[in-house]
């Protein structure tokens, strides 16, 4: 099949790692050659990772490799042959209304749009095209070779025959979808979100500190990771930003972001990616220490 993958960043590189080694030819396309280059060598070191835990035979690297090509520019020429294409750009209502506009413009009728939105209404989206029928939720989990998930997210007009499609094209990459109706949060960050939120609540309200509210989730609920450790890792910016759609679409209080939250991202405090969030991360270690403001005094 051919398929073009929109944004090249965490998600769109894993996507199209992904689709080219299940045999897909993918275009990847991101607005400079800097991002497509970073995005080919992380493909390029994650594939090598899978070769050496036998995920993948060491010689498929330079096939699967060599199935992706990249572009900075929207072009005809590999965008109207294009079966799927998969929208992972940043996480902006106006960049990607703009970007499926484009899409629509360019790609042949059969092509399905699908985007990779943690947050944003499929139903919108579709709206900004002439083929809401097409357009569609795929929304898959990070790391995204690793994890098994993909939130198939029906909009309001997407046709049965398109998410049938969708549904066996996720099932052929070997991952597990389903189907969810196109409402704020989808399922995954409509229940994850709040869990979070509930868990910086309690950090705020002083009932126990970082390490302590982690633990008793990992070993008393069996999560694999800490409700705190869970929003460095996604960002803390990301998980304000989805609180925020939760909030407004439902109305409800219970979504109504903490303060300590708000005040996190505004002090640049995003987790991982800043270097610091509920924890500190030093480049090159694997230790998890609790950032200073939290520590015990
Ligand atoms: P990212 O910031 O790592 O990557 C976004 C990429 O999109 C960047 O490389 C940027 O240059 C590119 N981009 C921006 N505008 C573009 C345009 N007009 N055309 C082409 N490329 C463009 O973001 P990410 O974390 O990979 O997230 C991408 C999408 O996936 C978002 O919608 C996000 O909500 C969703 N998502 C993220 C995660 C996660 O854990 N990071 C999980 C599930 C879904």
């Amino acid at each position: 099949m051919n398929v073009t993958v929109v944004g090249s960043g965490t998600m769109g590189n894993g996507i199209a790692h992904v689709f080219a080694q299940f045999g897909h030819d993918v275009w990847l396309l991101d607005v400079s050659q800097e991002r497509l280059q970073t995005a080919l060598a992380t493909i390029e070191k994650n594939l090598k990772r899978q070769a050496e835990k036998g995920v993948l035979p060491a010689e498929d690297v330079g096939a699967v490799l060599s199935r992706i090509r990249t572009s900075t520019t929207y072009e005809k020429t590999f965008l109207e042959p294009s079966e799927l294409v998969v929208e992972a750009a940043t996480e902006n209502p106006e960049v990607k209304f703009e970007i499926f506009r484009r899409l629509d413009e360019l790609c042949g009728p059969q092509c399905i749009l699908a985007s990779n939105t943690s947050s944003i209404s499929i139903t919108r989206i579709a709206s900004q095209t002439r083929r809401p029928e097409k357009v569609i939720g795929m929304h898959f989990m990070n790391p995204v070779p690793v994890m098994k998930l993909v939130e198939v997210i029906r909009g309001y007009s997407t046709s049965d025959a398109v998410c049938a499609q969708v549904m066996e094209i996720s099932k052929a990459l070997n991952k597990v979808p389903v189907e969810v109706r196109d409402m704020p949060g989808f399922v995954a960050n409509k229940i994850l979100m709040p869990m979070i939120n509930e868990a910086i609540i309690t950090l705020h309200e002083g009932t126990a500190g970082v390490e302590e509210i982690d633990t008793v989730m990992k070993l008393g609920m069996a999560h694999p990771m800490g409700p705190l450790q869970l929003a460095d890792f996604i960002g803390l910016d990301v998980c304000l930003a989805i609180l925020q759609v939760l909030h407004e679409g439902f109305g409800h209080p219970k979504y109504a972001p903490c303060p300590l939250l708000v005040n996190m991202v505004t002090a640049g405090k995003l987790g991982v990616k800043a270097g610091e969030g509920f924890y500190v991360y030093t480049p090159g270690s694997k230790e998890l220490r609790v950032a200073p403001t939290f520590s015990k005094k």
